[in-house]
C-alpha cells in the first residue's frame, strides 16, 4: 500500500514563506523510498510557490485544500479543480471538519466537490470524523458510514473500483483531536480505521484495500511512529505539526 504523509498549512505562510518551507522540504526529502508520497496542501496564493520548489522530486506534491464543483461561472471566491491543477496542484482535500464545521459544508456538497475533483484530474484526500458529541453518543460507525456513503453511493460508474486506485485517498480525522494536542489513542485509532475499511469494503468491494486510509488528528514527530504502527494507518495527515518543515521532517522520518 501506497503511504502519504500530508501536510495541511491551512490558512498561514506569504507566497515567500511557503517556498522557503517548500525548499527545505524538497531539500529533505530529496531521496524518499518508492511507495512514500508527501503532499502539502497549501493556500491557494502559495501553491504555485509550493509547486515550483517541488520540481523534479517525483514523491512531492502541491495540493489545494479546497474546490468548487463547476467548471467556472459566477461563484466568487471560488476555484475551479481546473484553477488548481493549472497552479501546480495534483491533490485536493475535501471534506476537512474545518470545512464541514467552520464553513458550513453538509455531505452533499462534500461528495460533489469529491467527484468533480476527481472527474477533472486532481487525486483527492477526502476526509471523515466524528465530533466529540457524536462519539461519546456511541455514534462513530453511523457518522462514518453516512459521511462515506455520501461520496461513494454518488460515485459515477467510471469512477467506481479499480478507476479509485492512485487517486482517491480517505483522511480519518476525529473532530476533537484536530488542533486541539488531544490525539486519539492506539484503540481508537485501530477501531476508527478498522471500522473505515470495513465500511469501504461494502462500498467498493476489493478496492478497499487499495485505497489509503490517513489518520490526522494533533500528530507530532513523537506520536507519529506509534500511529503508522498501527494496521490499517496508511499514512499522516498533519496540521500545525506541518508549519515548520523540520518538524514535519521528522514526522516523515519517523
Ligand atoms: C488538520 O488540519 O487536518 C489537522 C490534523 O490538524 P492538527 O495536526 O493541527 O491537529
Amino acid at each position: 500500500m501506497q503511504k502519504i504523509f500530508a501536510a495541511n498549512w491551512k490558512m498561514y505562510k506569504t507566497r515567500a514563506q511557503a517556498a522557503q518551507s517548500a525548499s527545505d522540504l524538497a531539500k529533505g526529502l530529496g531521496h524518499m523510498p518508492a511507495g512514500q508520497d508527501v503532499v502539502v496542501f497549501a493556500p491557494f496564493t502559495s501553491i504555485s510557490c509550493v509547486a515550483d520548489a517541488f520540481k523534479g522530486v517525483a514523491a512531492l506534491s502541491a495540493g489545494g485544500q479546497n474546490c468548487y464543483p463547476a467548471e467556472e461561472g459566477a461563484f466568487t471566491g471560488e476555484t475551479s479543480p481546473a484553477m488548481l491543477l493549472d497552479a501546480g496542484a495534483s491533490w485536493v482535500l475535501t471534506g476537512h471538519s474545518e470545512r464541514r464545521h467552520i464553513m458550513g459544508e453538509d455531505d452533499v456538497l462534500v461528495a460533489r466537490k469529491t467527484i468533480f475533483a476527481l472527474e477533472h484530474g486532481l487525486k483527492v484526500l477526502f476526509c471523515i470524523g466524528e465530533t466529540l458529541d457524536e462519539r461519546e453518543a456511541g455514534k462513530l460507525n453511523a457518522v462514518l458510514e453516512r459521511q462515506l456513503a455520501a461520496v461513494f453511493s454518488a460515485m459515477p460508474e467510471g469512477l467506481r473500483g479499480a478507476a479509485l486506485v492512485g487517486k482517491l485517498a480517505i483522511g480519518y480525522e476525529p473532530v476533537w483531536a484536530i488542533g486541539t494536542g488531544k490525539v486519539a489513542g492506539p484503540e481508537e485509532v485501530l477501531d476508527a480505521h478498522a471500522v473505515t475499511r470495513a465500511l469501504l469494503k461494502k462500498l467498493v468491494g476489493e478496492t478497499a484495500d487499495k485505497l489509503p486510509i490517513l489518520y490526522g488528528g494533533s500528530v507530532k514527530p513523537n506520536n507519529a511512529a506509534g500511529l503508522m504502527a498501527l494496521d490499517n494507518v496508511d499514512g499522516l495527515l498533519v496540521g500545525g505539526a506541518s508549519l515548520e518543515a523540520q518538524s514535519f521532517l521528522q514526522i516523515i522520518g519517523a
